[in-house]
Parts: C-alpha cells; sequence; structure tokens
C-alpha cells in the first residue's frame, strides 16, 4: 500500500486524499511521532490502516500546510550529484564527468517545504531536483537492489551560491550549497510504490510564476539505482540518508538572473507537490 508521510509541526503525520493523520495517534502509540525513526519503519507505514481509523487520530488541514517542515528533517548525510543532466552539464560549459561527481549537503541546510529562503549573496541559484530517501541500512547494493532500500522519494531545491562555489580551484560545492535553508525538501515523503514510475518523474521550477526549468529524471544521466549502487560501495547508507539526484538545465547562472529578495521558488514534481519558498534578505 503506497504511503506518504509528512513532518506536521515537528511530528510524522500521514495523508491520504486530503486528510492528515497523526502518525502515533492513528498507530495506537505503536509508530514513532519523530519523523527520522518514522522513516527506519517505512516498511510498516504502508500497512497502517487509516480506513479504519478513529478521527481524533487527523491533523487539522486548514493548519497543515504552514505547519509543515523537512519530511527527513535531521539526515545523517545529504548526498548531492553534480552535472546529471546533460542540458544542464552543456549550459554550464562543463564536460559530461566519467563517473558521479558527489558532494555534500551539510545536513544543517535542511529547510521545510513552505520556509523562507534567507539569501547570504547576490549570485545564489535555484536547482529543482529529485530527493531520494533511503529507508534501509545498506552496503554494496547492486543496482537491481537499490530502489528496494528507498523509503521514498521528494523534492528539492539544491540552492547554490555560485559565487562561493567558484571562488576557489578546484570549486567548493559542498560549502556553497549548505548555507542555513538552502536545502529545502518536502511538501511529502511518497513511497516508490505510490509512483507511477520512478524512473521517469517530470519536475519543474517557476521564478515568480515563470517557468524555467523542467525535465524528467528519466534524463538522468547516472540514474537512481546506479547512483545508490555507487555511493553504497563507498560508505554505509542509513535511514534518513538523503541524495540530491542533480537538477536539469534552466538554472539562473546561465542566464545571469539570480534570486533576490521577494522572489518566489515554486518546485514541483509530478505525483510528490509543490513546495514553495520566499527568497528573503539574509544578511
Ligand atoms: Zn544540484
Amino acid at each position: 500500500m503506497p504511503f506518504r508521510l509528512l513532518n506536521v509541526a515537528g511530528r510524522a503525520a500521514l495523508r491520504r486524499g486530503g486528510v492528515y493523520w497523526d502518525l502515533e495517534s492513528v498507530s495506537g502509540g505503536r509508530l514513532p511521532a519523530d519523523p527520522m525513526s518514522a522513516i527506519g519503519r517505512w516498511r510498516e507505514l504502508a500497512a497502517v490502516d487509516l480506513d479504519s481509523a478513529a478521527p481524533e487520530a487527523t491533523v487539522d488541514e486548514a493548519i497543515g500546510a504552514g505547519r509543515l517542515g523537512p519530511p527527513v528533517p535531521r539526515p545523517g548525510k545529504a548526498f548531492g550529484i553534480g552535472l546529471n543532466y546533460r542540458d544542464h552539464a552543456a549550459e554550464s560549459g562543463m564536460e559530461l564527468p566519467e563517473v558521479p561527481v558527489v558532494f555534500a549537503k551539510y545536513p544543517s541546510c535542511i529547510a521545510g517545504p513552505y520556509d523562507d529562503v534567507p539569501l547570504r549573496g547576490d549570485a545564489v541559484d535555484y536547482e529543482v531536483e529529485l530527493v531520494v530517501v533511503i529507508g534501509d541500512e545498506c552496503k554494496d547494493l547492486s543496482e537491481e537492489s537499490a530502489w528496494g532500500v528507498v523509503a521514498g522519494v521528494t523534492c528539492g531545491q539544491d540552492v547554490s551560491d555560485r559565487r562561493l562555489q567558484f571562488a576557489a580551484k578546484p570549486p567548493q560545492f559542498g560549502l556553497a550549497k549548505s548555507f542555513d535553508g538552502y536545502g529545502p525538501i518536502g511538501p511529502v515523503l511518497v513511497s516508490v510504490d505510490g509512483l507511477a514510475d520512478p524512473d521517469a518523474l517530470a519536475l519543474r521550477c517557476a521564478i515568480n510564476g515563470e517557468e524555467r526549468q523542467g525535465s524528467t529524471t528519466a534524463e538522468l544521466i547516472r540514474p537512481v539505482p546506479e547512483l545508490i549502487a555507487y555511493l553504497s560501495r563507498v560508505t554505509r547508507l542509513l535511514p534518513g540518508d538523503l541524495i540530491f539526484t542533480g537538477t536539469p538545465s534552466g538554472v539562473g547562472s546561465a542566464s545571469k538572473r539570480y534570486l533576490k529578495p521577494g522572489d518566489v521558488i515554486e518546485s514541483e514534481i509530478d505525483g510528490v507537490g509543490l513546495m514553495r519558498n520566499r527568497c528573503v534578505d539574509g544578511a
């Protein structure tokens, strides 16, 4: 049974239709309120019987959206993948890498799907991405078994300070993409069996209503199973680890249109939902 997991004011919740259910309440205390603990028990989330659940276990829908936090609030690791769409590599003037380009987004940059983005520079850029959420502890996986350890996917923004990123040689991706608030994710974690085709998810990004990025994860140079297998050969993957899988073309640096205070970033993946993040002056 597919599930949709959210973080409502710091508590794990499930959503079906337009209704939010508090996970601890709806499971009679069997499943945890902490979203990170809930991810580690993702197989049990699929079995929660919402059809016969007591209405007292619901969370007020009207206050839901404004109180949504990141579905994975404290990942142990957050990987980013660079240059993983051909059109984006071309617009960046970079050659296609022979192995996945991996960097770290430090976990403290993770933010909620409707949080403000506090801009700390004048060359800050947007990157809409599919974010994969690991559900099982695993090591040395094959590509064939990789989707099987995924708790679900969500939408993400890999907000990037281009000036800092390219201030040093070699470029310092990790620091430049880890300012506080530069990693909004959400609004919901969708289980893999809730997706029509997990290897072909349409994603797009609009700034102030103008679409800037639009593609599908079918265009990934290194698809999700290859990324998981590759990373798991190096480092043990743990429940709640995130993989930002790369961004398609249309980023602001290609047209020198960077984010400024007041801009609204809308990031969307079909079957997952829409994030809306307003840029504010974070100086
Ligand atoms: Zn990125």
